[in-house]
Order: structure tokens, then C-alpha cells, then sequence
């Protein structure tokens, strides 16, 4: 017997520190990691120890049986052609800092994967002190308001920040603190010797078309902030009236919004989707959505473990129009060519009575989107011709994009905070600005998977440390106190740690009624409330 990996892996690599005899490729250090669908272990070198499935954080990892047998095929598709070489070689750890110089203090902007994977590898060290700042009321950016409710397994991920008791003295949360609102960059760095930018992509990237802002196109910024309780969207309201949707894109966003759209909602009864999602969902009338690349089958955005899993599901028909798939030439790559397999079986398989359908179409762009007071139809070039395709609604799904802060570098065209290994770099000298750092994807841009933000964010814990201990970074001139101090003037709504402990035993009760993981909030408003009663009571009973 041997483990395998399957769908749910988030190539954060703790599996591949773990393994005891190297069997676990792309590790960080390889070529192809930052762009692996996933990890593969190779069946023929594993010794069956179950050390990478103790350590993966989101259960992706199994021993193979019959049922797991597509993924045992997917990881032995991997080492066909990157065969196993003697010499692996991977460690995790950075440099340590030395007690010579300890008291390290550290901002970090953001509270999603790569801040928390960063504030993980920072508070590895001894000494270091780290101050988080998001600007909700809760923690955790994309694992919360990112990752579908249907794939609990992923938020799983989230369980592993937690501190141990000398880490937690180490570690102060700011939550509903914006920077650049309530505090300014110049003061982060006034009390920090450094400053990590981690607070993702803050926006979407648009069509450019024609009938773009009518009622009834929204972008899956919003969509997905909907459906997940992120209160910026909480009005979204897509129009689910109609008997058709569209999603524009075909990357692993838009397959978590058409499938979303497409799932019978009972099965989403048990998940944490917001409440006010989960009740307009229910009156949903969509009965096909409709996925639209712009490239052919081969090129296709969405991975083959999100796809093959899509395909797995009984209440969902998957239709794929032979066409599309007619003269592809077989791609060299497997995992490719295994994606086309895939497709190709879809494109044979019949329809279920009942279901609702997904339909992937291939080499179909948007030309414009039609409507007198809303969305009506969609004028699209597919194959070269022209067509149109009556809807109510279109979800654009073309990727995110970075926000600046200001007084911090930001290069506009790309919407990503410009950098060296995660130094921030100062356009107009191509020098470093001291103390400035950045991880996750306002470094890289919305690119890989959850766990791909842990090997980001260390290669800038590296380099931050790395500065330290060369002397780069100076004493902040104002402590931790001024910190405080600051923080309660400007921001006396801010939360701390207890705070969010509140909202999530708040969520978790309210959820555990109806067998739900959490019921969220999703206003600003009522997050705060739940927050203040325990700490009003704590302060009563310690009077
Ligand atoms: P993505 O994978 O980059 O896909 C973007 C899609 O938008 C592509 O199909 C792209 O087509 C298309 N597109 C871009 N500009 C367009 C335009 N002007 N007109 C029409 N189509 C356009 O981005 P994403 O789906 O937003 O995902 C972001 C990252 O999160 C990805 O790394 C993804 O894997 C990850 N993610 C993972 C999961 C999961 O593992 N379950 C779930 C969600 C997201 P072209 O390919 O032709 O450029």
C-alpha cells in the first residue's frame, strides 16, 4: 500500500517536510512548484508511514484504494515524466534569530493564508513580536471569505494557526483597523522594524465591455463574497430568476461559482454559506450555467483535481460540446493530457433526468453584454461566430487584483506590490525601501492555491530576517506602549483576539443548532455586538 494525494491538497508542503524518504514532489525548492495543481507522491518510494497524512492540514492525504484509484493515477501521472532522482533534498527552516539582538518587532497588513503563514514562521523564531492588522472584525481573508462552503476541508486549514501559550504573548491581533485609514504606513513603520504586506487582492479585474454595469452582470468578487458572509458584498443580489447563468472565465473560481450556482441547495444546508445566500439560493430558478473560456479545452484554467471532482458529482450534469474538442492535438504534459480525458469523457457522458447542468464551452469570448434595464442577453464570438445566449445573469470571473496603500510602492499595471524575493522595491531607485515586505498575492498576484502562500510568505520571512540580522533594519523609534496607545485613539473599535474569540463562539453555537460548521455574520454591525458582551462581562467579573 502506499498514500496518495487527492483533490483537496493546498501545496502548502507540509507533507513534504514530514516525509521521511523525500517522496513527495514538486517540494518548494523544485522547478514547477509555484505552478503544480497539486503534490504527487510517487507510490513506488513511499513506505507506507502515514507521516505526510498525520501532517496535512486539510486531509488531502489517503492511503490508495479502489476508491481513490483516479488519484493514484494522477500522482503516478506525475513521475512519468519527473521520475524520482536520488538526491532530494528539502528543508523548511529559515535562519534562526540569534539572542544577540532579539526583540524583532513585526507588522504584518492582513489576516488571510500568507499573513498567517508569515506571523507562523516569524513567531517560530524566538524573540520575534508580531502585530497583525485587518480591517474587518474577522480574521483569516480568503480561508473565510474565499473557499467555497462546500469545501470545508480546505478551511481546514485555518486550524493550524493557533500559538502555542509563549507565542500567543507574542502575537497582538488588530482587527477593524484599516491601514491607510486608521493608521498610515509611516506609523506602522514608526513602531515596527518591519512592515509584511499580505492583505490580497482588494478587487477585480473587469471585461472592458459594453453592458458591463448593467443590473444582473456582477463580477465572482462579489458573487463569492456573497455566498461566503463577506460584508462588503452582503447586497450583492444576484438575479436568480432566471433559467440561465453565465460565468465568464474558466479558472477555479469560476468552477466554484458555476457549481455553487448549479447545487441542489440542501446540500448546502450543512455548510457555513451565509444564511441570507443560502435563502435566495433556495428560490433559485437557474437550471444551467454556462462556463465560458476564451482559450480551447488544452488551456483551460481550472485544475484537474477541481474538474474531476465536478464531474464526480451526481446532482450536477457536466456538458462538454464535442466540438470543442474536435482536431486538439494530445498535449505532451500527462497531467494535461489528462485534463483533455477528462473533458473528452464528459463530452460522451449522458444527462440525468433532474439535474441541473453545468455547460463548458470553449473558444467563446464576450463581445457585449445586452439589456435595456437589465441583463438580457449575451452577445458572444464562439468559434469565430457570432451568437447570442439569453440570460439574466453573468458573473465575471477573470481574476483579482491588488489594491496600493499609500505612501507604499504599487505597480499599477500588474496590481501588485513590486518586489525583490519579498523586499519591497522602490520603482523610481530599483532599491529596496527598508523594512517593507510583502507576501501572498499582493506580492505574486491572485496565482496557486491556499497552501502555495506559505512558501511565498517564508521566502519573505527569510529575506526580513535575513536584514535584521545584517543590521539593515533600524530600532523603530516608538515602542509597543505608543503602539497602544495610537491604536485606542484612532480606532477605539478595534478588536483583539478575545474579540474575534467572541464573534467565533458566537458563529460556532448559533451554527451547531442546524448541524452547520458556523452560521456567520455577514454586517459589520452585528460582528461588532457579538464581540463586546464577553469582554463587557470579563471586565465585570475581574472588577
Ligand atoms: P485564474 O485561474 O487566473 O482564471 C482566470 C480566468 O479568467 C481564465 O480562464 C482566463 O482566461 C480568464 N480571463 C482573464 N481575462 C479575461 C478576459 N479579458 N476575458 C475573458 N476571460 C478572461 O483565476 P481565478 O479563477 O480567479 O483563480 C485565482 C487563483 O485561485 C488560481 O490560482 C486558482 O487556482 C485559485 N483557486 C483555487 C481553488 C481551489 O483549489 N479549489 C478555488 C478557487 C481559486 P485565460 O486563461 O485565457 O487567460
Amino acid at each position: 500500500m502506499a498514500y496518495v494525494v487527492t483533490q483537496n491538497c493546498c501545496n502548502d508542503a507540509s507533507c513534504v517536510a514530514a516525509c521521511p524518504v523525500g517522496c513527495i514532489h514538486p517540494t518548494p525548492d523544485e522547478p514547477g512548484f509555484g505552478t503544480a495543481e497539486m503534490l504527487y507522491i510517487d507510490s513506488a518510494t513511499c513506505i507506507d508511514c502515514g507521516a505526510c497524512a498525520d501532517a496535512c492540514p486539510v486531509d488531502a492525504i489517503v492511503p490508495d484504494t479502489e476508491f481513490t484509484a483516479d488519484y493514484s493515477a494522477m500522482n503516478a501521472l506525475y513521475y512519468q515524466t519527473n521520475p524520482m532522482t536520488p538526491t532530494w533534498q528539502y528543508r523548511t527552516s529559515t535562519s534562526l534569530v540569534t539572542t544577540d539582538r532579539p526583540g524583532l518587532r513585526v507588522a504584518i497588513v492582513g489576516s488571510g493564508p500568507a499573513a498567517q503563514y508569515a506571523a507562523k514562521e516569524l513567531l517560530a523564531q524566538p524573540g520575534v513580536e508580531v502585530h497583525m492588522f485587518e480591517r474587518l472584525p474577522v480574521p483569516f481573508g480568503l480561508i473565510r471569505h474565499g473557499v467555497a462552503p462546500d469545501h470545508p476541508a480546505t478551511k481546514a486549514v485555518a486550524d493550524q494557526f493557533a500559538w502555542t501559550r509563549d507565542q500567543e504573548r507574542r502575537f497582538h491581533l488588530h482587527l477593524n483597523v484599516e491601514i491607510g485609514t486608521h493608521l498610515d504606513h509611516a506609523e506602522l513603520l514608526a513602531h515596527h522594524h518591519a512592515v509584511l504586506y499580505a492583505y490580497g487582492a482588494a478587487s477585480n479585474r473587469r471585461l472592458e465591455v459594453r453592458g458591463e454595469r448593467l443590473p444582473g452582470s456582477l463580477s465572482a468578487f462579489d458573487f463569492v463574497g456573497w455566498y461566503n458572509g463577506h460584508p462588503d458584498h452582503a447586497d450583492a443580489l444576484p438575479d436568480l430568476s432566471g433559467p440561465r447563468a453565465i460565468v465568464v472565465g474558466n479558472g477555479n473560481v469560476a468552477l466554484d461559482v458555476a457549481r455553487i450556482l448549479a447545487t441542489e441547495p440542501e446540500r448546502l444546508s450543512t455548510t457555513d454559506i451565509a444564511d441570507h445566500a443560502y435563502a435566495r439560493l433556495r428560490r433559485s430558478r437557474i437550471e444551467e450555467v454556462v462556463v465560458l473560456g476564451r482559450r480551447g479545452p488544452v488551456e483551460a484554467a481550472f485544475t484537474t483535481p477541481e474538474l474531476h471532482a465536478l464531474a464526480q458529482r451526481p446532482d450536477i450534469d457536466v456538458i462538454v460540446d464535442p466540438a470543442d474538442l474536435e482536431g486538439v492535438a494530445e498535449p505532451p504534459d500527462p497531467i494535461v493530457r489528462q485534463k483533455l480525458d477528462l473533458l473528452t469523457g464528459l463530452a460522451r457522458a449522458g444527462r440525468t433526468r433532474g439535474n441541473r447542468r453545468i455547460v463548458l464551452r470553449f473558444h467563446t469570448s464576450v463581445r457585449e453584454i445586452v439589456g435595456e434595464h437589465c441583463v438580457t442577453d449575451v452577445h458572444v464570438v464562439r468559434h469565430g461566430l457570432p451568437e447570442v445566449i439569453e440570460t439574466s445573469l453573468l458573473i465575471g470571473s477573470i481574476g483579482f487584483r491588488g489594491t496600493p496603500i499609500r505612501g507604499v510602492p504599487f505597480d499599477a499595471a500588474n496590481g501588485t506590490i513590486p518586489h525583490d524575493r519579498g523586499r519591497v522595491i522602490r520603482p523610481t531607485t530599483g532599491l529596496p525601501a527598508t523594512g517593507v515586505y510583502a507576501a501572498g498575492w499582493i506580492k505574486r498576484g491572485p496565482t496557486g492555491v491556499i497552501g502555495t502562500n506559505r512558501t511565498c510568505a517564508n521566502e519573505t520571512v527569510a529575506a526580513l530576517i535575513e536584514d535584521y540580522l545584517e543590521g539593515r533594519l533600524a530600532d523603530p523609534p516608538a515602542g509597543r506602549g505608543e503602539l497602544v496607545q495610537l491604536l485606542h485613539r484612532r480606532r477605539p473599535a478595534a478588536l483583539d483576539r478575545d474579540g474575534w474569540a467572541a464573534i467565533d463562539a458566537a458563529e460556532r453555537s448559533a451554527g451547531m443548532a442546524d448541524g452547520r460548521p458556523r452560521r456567520k455574520f455577514y454586517r459589520t454591525e452585528d460582528m461588532l455586538s457579538a464581540a463586546r458582551p464577553p469582554r463587557r462581562l470579563l471586565r465585570l467579573l475581574t472588577r
